[in-house]
């Protein structure tokens, strides 16, 4: 290998350098921010937390070491995928092309969160100029196998290509009496932990006459399975039926996806999640972080919460295992000097914002179990934002600079309304595509778009207008939303309150899945994200500290100006000498 003997000598002597974080902090809003660091608390009707308690956080820290902004601005559709496409890019939807969590493309459903960027990533943008990345769930950065799947599995951005995961663990099948238990060993090319043992259960004879397997209360396992046999479908491998009462911790441990298995030998071959780290890395960094046994827990459990398998504490307990995994990689950076951008993607708000904050008056609970969701959303935030603290304590805000931009917030929830059945009386042929409060409406030849508008103008839901407080845009004004022209022939975005889908059902409404919900339009300051930075070498006046509203579209800059980097190409500007300029980096 060509190594010159004098680099590690030459390193020593190089200062620290500046090194530069951004947290994206799905679905915190503006609101609960503003809320806590004037009210103490995050939900209004809560009762508010020491003065102590809240200067200890994470979010008071970075506000009251650095700046906040009062707002952040979504784009149209305000749902993740879209945003954090925004974020990471600096450009518009029109340009990036992830119009929202899921959308057509060509023709076909895709899913916002796993279709290719169009245009750069700040992950790809920081290896190009030779800085060394480092991402963790950060969107792009997962693969697409299987391509359906929300689960962050272990994947490796290679200048902006998306490899394929490396087989992470040989799994064995032991049977024991009526049960059987799973030992997953790591391969050759194995990350993270050594060895997992999974007990599982037998279950009945499923349909096709096949005993089938059931994973252990919290372990996840889902996604592609090519070898099961006829019956044996994904949902045979589901272990979130497995905690009827609710008393159980589930034991995350990891998110697995099951690449194949042989029921005859028992074997089966899986993928393990775990961080994305971008091949600019070091070696040694890799090597750090899998005896740190890093493996990205699993989201917060929505599936079985849903379904009332889980309370509301261990659903939160559930969704906190992702802060408790974000701490100890921040601690894992925090030491040394192996990177110059990382970017850490963190889920679980989102999910409590969803399950718990219910609306006042929704229908199919009562005010009792309202108020003890919401007093759950409260203390979770609470316990989220003692968590960031301790990512700051291992980051150390003196050597590095610290940018938390959120994508959205949300508000409660009451009708799903099923913009396909909406339209059947219109023109049965009307494909549409929906993502929380928002949708795409794709016409056959020949149905005139009036005809959908004045349908949905006159859309009513338990005596309200679903789209008066949202809206219904044909393609010839998408520019002016930043869609792009051939997106669809109409996009629309409910009321506040409603969520659409498009269920493959003639019934109107249904229960929401979700308690809350966003993707309404972006000038609703519900809709609204967080955006706070802090750090050595911040420009911004005492004076100046909280910044006026801020847009999406300028976080890419804002992180590009902290870590001495060129913007990614058509990126909107940030914040104006938000940073001074870092020490030029050395070589590496
Ligand atoms: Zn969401």
């Amino acid at each position: 290998m060509g190594v010159s003997r004098t680099a590690p000598r030459r390193r020593k002597r190089r200062p620290p350098r500046v090194r530069t974080v951004l947290i994206q902090l799905d679905g915190l809003s503006a609101l609960w921010l503003n809320r806590w660091l004037r009210e103490r608390r995050f939900l209004p009707g809560q009762k508010p937390a020491t003065a102590g308690s809240v200067a200890a956080g994470g979010l008071a820290r970075l506000a009251a070491a650095g700046v906040r902004a009062r707002s952040l601005a979504p784009v149209d559709p305000s749902v993740t995928a879209t945003n954090l496409a925004t974020q990471l890019t600096g450009v518009f939807p029109a340009r990036h092309g992830i119009l929202s969590n899921r959308f057509f493309r060509r023709g076909k459903r895709v899913n916002g969160f796993t279709e290719p960027l169009g245009a750069e990533p700040l992950w790809q943008a920081a290896p190009r100029q030779g800085l060394r990345t480092v991402t963790w769930a950060a969107l792009g950065t997962r693969c697409d196998e299987p391509p359906s799947s929300l689960l962050r599995t272990a994947c490796y951005a290679a200048g902006g290509r998306v490899s394929r995961p490396q087989p992470a663990m040989d799994v064995t099948l032991a049977p024991r009496g009526g049960n059987a238990r799973l030992e997953l060993r790591a391969g050759r090319r194995a990350r993270g932990r050594p060895r997992i043992t999974l007990g599982l259960r037998r279950s009945e004879k499923n349909k096709a006459g096949k005993v089938t397997l059931v994973l252990p209360a919290g372990a996840v396992l889902r996604g592609g399975a090519p070898d099961l046999g006829a019956g044996e479908g994904r949902d045979v491998l589901w272990s979130g039926g497995t905690l009827p009462d609710g008393t159980q911790a589930p034991r995350r441990l990891t998110h697995i996806v099951l690449r194949s298995f042989d029921p005859r030998p028992g074997r089966a071959r899986f993928y393990v999640s775990g961080t994305a780290i971008n091949l600019a890395r070091p070696t040694a960094f890799g090597r750090t972080l899998d005896r740190a046994g890093l493996i990205r827990p699993a989201m917060a459990d929505e599936h079985s919460f849903q379904h009332g398998r889980i309370d509301e504490r261990l659903f939160c307990r559930t969704g906190l295992a992702e802060l408790d995994a974000a701490v100890a990689l921040a601690r894992t950076l925090g030491r040394g000097d192996t990177f110059d951008l990382a970017i850490l993607y963190v889920g679980a708000v989102d999910s409590f914002g969803h399950m718990l904050l219910a609306g006042k008056g929704r229908q199919e609970l009562s005010s009792a179990e309202v108020a003890r969701y919401r007093a759950a959303l409260e203390r979770v935030l609470r316990e989220v934002d003692q968590r960031l603290a301790l990512i700051l304590d291992a980051l150390d805000l003196k050597r590095t600079r610290v940018v938390l931009a959120s994508d959205h917030g949300m508000v409660p929830v009451f009708h799903d309304v099923s913009l396909r059945a909406a339209l059947f009386s219109v023109d049965r042929r009307i494909r549409v595509v929906t993502a929380a409060g928002a949708g795409f409406v794709h016409l056959p030849t020949g149905v005139d778009p009036t005809a959908v508008e004045k349908r949905l103008a006159a859309l009513r839901v338990a005596g309200k207008s679903v789209f008066a407080k949202g809206r219904v845009v044909r393609a010839d004004s998408f520019a002016r939303l930043g869609l792009p022209v051939t997106a669809a022939d109409l996009f629309v975005q409910a009321s506040p309150g409603f969520a659409l889908s498009h269920r493959r059902t003639k019934t109107l409404t249904a229960w929401p899945r979700n308690q809350a919900t966003h993707g309404y339009r972006s000038e609703l300051p519900a809709m609204h994200g967080v955006f706070l930075a802090a750090g050595p070498g911040l420009r911004a006046p005492s004076s100046a500290r909280i910044l006026g509203p801020l847009h999406m579209t300028q976080v890419a800059a804002a992180v590009c100006a902290a870590v001495g980097m060129q913007p990614p190409k058509h990126a909107r500007p940030g914040p104006p000498g938000l940073w001074k300029p870092p020490p030029l980096p050395g070589p590496h």
